[in-house]
């Protein structure tokens, strides 16, 4: 498209100004509409096949799926930092956690696939953010996703806030309540028995399960 461009912009010019003020022009829109269809980022297809093999060998980040539609993903549901409930310090919060909830919840870290508390956890109940302790997901929201983290389909309404991660790929989640980091959210993977087709990919480090009708 360029040479294009290179090539009107030689031949208008010995003309006259007309031409050329109308090359500027045309040059200024194509660069606009270049803007505008700029492909997306590449996006590796998710495979289930992949998710599953990988498990337990050289899966020590979290999935790297991407949904078919990130702004679905987000909408209404974006994390609202001015509204959390529980807002303390870096320094506040390592005299609270352990040095590994620190690096999962505050620094956004990710478990190592298959090694967490809740991967295979089926016990009712609810899961409740490790940190500040707001109720997060109902054991009725969770399933086997077999990707070895624990996954749900769904959470307690308004407790977790999605944004896009900075890797440009993936919606983080988050407790609306203090921020901190549980995992990511994939949607259209073919988990068909589930109301939503999503799984939240949480680190069950992020979690803290308490025993009950699984209600909230
Ligand atoms: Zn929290």
């Amino acid at each position: 498209m360029s040479r294009v461009i290179v090539r009107f912009l030689s031949s208008s010019s010995s003309s006259s100004t007309f031409p050329l003020l109308s090359s500027l022009v045309l040059r200024s829109r194509l660069q606009t509409s270049t803007s505008l269809v700029r492909p997306l980022p590449l996006r590796r297809p998710y495979s289930l096949f992949s998710k599953f093999t990988s498990r337990g060998s050289k899966a020590t980040t979290a999935a790297t799926g991407n949904s078919p539609s990130t702004a679905s993903l987000l909408a209404g549901q974006e994390h609202d930092p001015s509204k959390m409930s529980q807002q303390k310090t870096d320094q506040e919060w390592r005299t609270i956690l352990s040095p590994e909830q620190f690096r999962v919840l505050r620094q956004k870290g990710t478990e190592r696939a298959g090694t967490g508390e809740y991967d295979k956890h089926s016990a009712k109940g609810v899961y409740e953010c490790a940190a500040c302790h707001t109720p997060l997901y109902t054991s009725s929201h969770k399933f086997d996703s077999g990707c070895g983290w624990p996954a749900f389909f769904d959470a307690i309404p308004g407790a977790v806030g999605r944004h896009a991660d900075p890797d440009g790929m993936r919606i983080e989640i988050v407790c609306n309540a203090c921020g901190g980091h549980l995992g990511h959210v994939f949607k259209g993977e073919g988990f068909r028995h589930t109301p939503a087709d999503e799984r939240h990919c949480v680190n069950s480090i992020s979690l803290k399960f308490q025993p009950g009708d699984g209600d909230a």
